[in-house]
Order: structure tokens, then sequence, then C-alpha cells
């Protein structure tokens, strides 16, 4: 199984080489927690972070 990456940028975690949220390629292995987020506009842990887009996201990035 690939060893999943997170994006710097927005955190959003993928196993793909680009970020699907922001199109970034700046991931990283080096993350942990995780927040799953699943419809943005209720969620105040998305307010909180700033998250728009319902998707996995690390919780802290290193
Ligand atoms: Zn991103």
């Amino acid at each position: 199984m690939a060893r999943e990456v997170a994006c710097k940028k927005c955190k959003a975690v993928t196993i793909g080489k680009v970020c699907p949220i922001c199109k970034a390629t700046d991931l990283t292995l080096d993350w942990s927690g995780i927040i799953i987020i699943f419809d943005a506009l209720k969620s105040e842990i998305a307010a909180t972070l700033d998250i728009s887009i319902p998707h996995k996201y690390a919780h802290k990035v290193s």
C-alpha cells in the first residue's frame, strides 16, 4: 500500500504526486493526525482550518 503524503500548502492527504485540492507538488511524508471533512460549510473544524473542499486532511504537517 502506498504511503500517503500531505500537501504542505493546504494539508490535503493524497497518495498521488500532485495535491488534488490546490494542485501543488510540495508534498511531504512527514505529517500526523487525520481530519476528514465531509461538509466544509457546516464544519467548525473546516472553518478553523480554512478548508472549503471536503477531503481528508493532515492535522499537522512538518
Ligand atoms: Zn494542497
